[in-house]
């Protein structure tokens, strides 16, 4: 096979990563915006050793699952993997996605459930990272083209929530020259139950920003926070060390299942907050929690999952290693009224392992760490531990099988994942997995 030859083919299923799978040869090739069935004219644009890219240069026929993408820059804006594909496809595919995955690992049979979507699953995020950068005399803001630092300009995003567009229109028409030219980054938060909303500016070197300020506190109003962050590193993590706060302050109350959540914004939270909150609710029925239960909120952020576990429980214990996220959660709960949970700064496994060394008891463990998953250590902790019930949730199907396994070996076998459409239009997963103690 070499480049620029062309090949009639019938795509056989749809990668993690959302690319059309074509058989040339016994030789494996990924094809962006293909769908299982649909035959097409295909031209090979990258030979590996083992497989190959192609694009499709016509196609021949149409999978009764695609549809037209909302976006006009789909595919080659990096951000939605999965436009061209009908909402309840996407939920199939990611369910047996994550099944498949399950049935090829050393993982005994589990049962991926069918995946829990959004009635309307657009316009639903609450936080935006938007690239800025100046070339050729011309501002380019939008989002980077997959697996690339080029942006690919955009004025409005069909994922993001309608106020977020709505600043983002704005500070794109009143950017100036030199402040577009000093900044890498623009995060704009904005919290849909309470309607506040955050500007984070990321640049090398401040520089005024108190004209463009002026015309967005009168634009909007609910602005309760607006920071410039520094940001001097050679790599690609966005947000700087240093910050100074422009206008109100560093952080903005969003809620969480009745709880006020206090956000700094260096504070994770989730950016689908209808989703978020079907996400803890599972995982809280999952647990069968009661008054005399003691809980650990591991990888505990702002106390989202602590605080609303924390009407069923005895006493819940979250640990996070972020100081700003523990602050607020030490805030939150007191704002809620919430007496019996505490918050450690700590690592979480660290933390586990002194825990368990005090030969202390502990009824379940909740676990949402991020991408990279737990160490091995953290699993052996967790489970020396000996609680009845383990709840994972994990925003990586790769790893949270990796530990699946580790937690089974350790006498832990996962009874169940529940995928929930966290990211709706994107190839990112979001499952809890529930694991039991062997005899319980
Ligand atoms: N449960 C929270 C946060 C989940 S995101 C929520 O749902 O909002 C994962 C969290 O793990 C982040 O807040 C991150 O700061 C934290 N984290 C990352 N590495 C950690 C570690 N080694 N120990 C403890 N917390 C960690």
């Amino acid at each position: 096979m070499k480049k620029n030859e062309e090949y009639i083919v019938e795509c056989l299923d749809l990668t993690r990563l959302g690319y059309g799978v074509v058989k040339i040869d016994d030789r494996i090739v990924f094809v962006s915006n293909l769908l299982p069935e649909e035959k097409a004219l295909v031209k090979i644009i990258k030979v590996n050793k083992t497989y190959a890219i192609g694009k499709v240069i016509e196609r021949f026929t149409q999978s009764k699952h695609r549809i037209q993408p909302k976006c006009s820059i789909f595919p080659s804006c990096g951000g939605c993997q999965l436009q061209h594909m009908d909402y309840e496809m996407q939920l199939k595919t990611k369910q047996a996605q994550v099944q498949a995955m399950v049935d090829h690992s050393a993982l005994p049979l589990i049962e991926v459930k069918p995946t829990l979507g959004m009635k309307e699953p657009w316009f639903y995020r609450n936080k935006a990272q938007f690239p800025v950068q100046v070339q050729n005399d011309q501002i380019f803001m939008g989002f980077y083209r997959s697996h690339s630092n080029t942006i690919v300009p955009c004025q409005t995003c069909a994922i993001q929530d309608e106020m977020i567009n709505q600043v983002y229109l704005c500070i794109q028409q009143h950017i100036s020259f030199k402040l577009a030219k000093s900044l890498r980054h623009i995060l704009i938060r904005h919290a849909q139950s309470t309607n506040q909303i955050q500007i984070v500016y990321i640049g090398r070197q401040f520089q005024d920003f108190s004209k463009l300020n002026t015309i967005l506190l009168n634009e909007f109003p609910s602005i309760v926070s607006i920071v410039y962050n520094e940001n001097t590193r050679n790599d690609n993590v966005i947000l700087g060390n240093t910050y100074s706060v422009l206008y109100g302050t560093d952080s903005l109350i969003d809620t969480c299942m009745d709880n006020q959540v206090k956000l700094h914004f260096k504070s994770f939270f989730q950016v689908n907050p209808q989703q978020m909150e079907v996400l803890y609710q599972y995982a809280i029925d999952a647990a069968h929690l009661h008054s005399q239960m003691t809980c650990i909120d591991m990888y505990s952020g702002t106390g989202t999952i602590g605080m609303a576990i924390s009407k069923y429980v005895k006493q819940v214990i979250g640990v996070e290693i972020v100081k700003e996220a523990v602050e607020n959660a030490q805030e939150n709960a007191k704002m809620n009224g919430i007496t019996n949970c505490q918050f450690i700064c700590q690592d979480a496994s660290d933390f586990v392992k002194e825990y368990a060394s005090k030969n202390k008891n502990v009824d379940v463990i909740f676990i949402d760490p991020p991408r990279k998953g737990m160490s091995l250590q953290g699993i052996h902790d967790v489970c020396t531990l000996a609680p009845k019930q383990v709840i994972y949730i994990s925003c990586n199907p790769e790893t949270l099988i990796r530990d699946s396994i580790e937690f089974s070996k350790l006498g832990y076998q996962c009874q169940s994942i529940q995928p929930v459409d966290m990211f709706c239009q994107t190839i990112s997963l979001e499952c809890v997995a529930v694991f039991q103690r062997n005899n319980e």
